[in-house]
């Protein structure tokens, strides 16, 4: 970035904000703020509807911190979650400096993707596309994939990347940074999220669970870290519940002969390892809280809702 003038008394300023990462369901939100961010702070699924809470990744480079704010996707609701899911991401751009609009290429603009570009563009803040997913498409259609995205608004700038390769992803930060307003630091500088390590390791649970599961389980699992206890041999000892609205989905979650919630916990225990850079002893539950997504309480209870 820019040095200050030679001579001049202006100190170099620093810059700072929120970059508010709106798009719908399953185009790669959480995929392209780990990217900016250098490190996982958000889940990534190939099923829609995976981040439900507003979560926020930090980036602090010598110049800049760029805080961007991962949103559950803009659709239409149908469940009190749903609601509350939109509203968060609602909220998210009202605190807006910058808004980036994440559509996926591979894919004609759906009317989601509409919605939105609309929303967006209620606030008076610069927007700009980022054009995901390039790398699904042959190189001679990307133009014209982007192009269809970009008569949606009055984007002030589109970028075409690939948040899973990292494509484009330096010009789209170098970008960002440009049109942040000077500002303090808002996070001490090695933060990387506002998120407390026990509910990434909960959703990290949630990952690995809705990695395994199929057709409507998915959307009714969630997760609660009851007991955490960092063992003197270095072990990090995690009870964790799953919580399912019915005692089917139980069944299904613990599997025949418990091969399931067995597979589930092996592969959460390792991306926990890899999060907590140590060992981890990892004790999975399964519980039924019934109809817990049009339950307030529950929604509560789960962090989910707001007081
Ligand atoms: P979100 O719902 O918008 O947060 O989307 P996620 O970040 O959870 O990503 C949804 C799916 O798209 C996951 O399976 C990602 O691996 C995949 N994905 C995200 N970005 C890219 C990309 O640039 N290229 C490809 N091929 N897949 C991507
Ligand atoms: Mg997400």
């Amino acid at each position: 970035m820019g040095e200050g003038e030679r001579g001049s008394t202006e100190p170099v300023s620093f810059k700072s904000g929120y970059v508010t990462v709106a798009g719908r369901p399953n185009v790669g939100k959480s995929t392209l703020i780990n990217a900016l961010v250098g490190q996982k702070v958000a889940i990534v699924s190939e099923k829609p509807q995976t981040t439900r809470k507003r979560l926020l990744g930090i980036l602090t480079c010598p110049e800049a911190q760029v805080v961007f704010v991962d949103t559950p996707g803009i659709h239409h609701p149908k469940l009190k979650l749903g609601e509350e899911m939109v509203a968060t991401a609602e909220r998210a751009l009202h605190e807006a400096d910058i808004v980036l609009c994440l559509v996926d290429v591979s894919v004609p603009p759906q009317p989601e993707d509409e919605l939105v570009v609309q929303r967006a563009s209620r606030f008076p803040v610069p927007r700009l596309l980022a054009a995901n997913k390039i790398d699904l498409l042959p190189a001679q259609e990307v133009a014209e994939a982007v192009a269809r995205y970009a008569a949606l608004a009055d984007f002030e700038a589109v970028f075409p990347i690939s948040a899973l390769t990292g494509t484009g992803l330096n010009d789209l930060l170098a970008d960002l940074i440009d049109r942040l307003p000077s500002g303090p630091l808002y996070f001490p500088p090695d933060e990387v999220s506002d998120q407390y390590e026990r509910d990434i390791a909960a959703e990290i649970i949630r990952e690995a669970a809705l990695h395994y599961l199929h057709q409507e389980v998915p959307h009714a699992v969630a997760v609660q870290v009851e007991e955490w206890k960092e063992r003197p041999t270095g072990m990090t000892y995690i009870r964790a519940i799953i919580y399912v609205e019915r005692e089917s989905q139980k069944g299904i979650l613990i599997g025949a002969g418990g091969q399931m919630l067995k597979r589930i916990g092996r592969t959460a225990r390792e991306e926990l390892e890899d999060f907590l850079q140590g060992r981890v002893y990892l004790d999975l539950w399964v519980k039924v809280l019934k109809n817990w997504r049009k339950d307030e309480q529950a929604l509560r209870r789960l962090g989910l809702k707001a007081r």
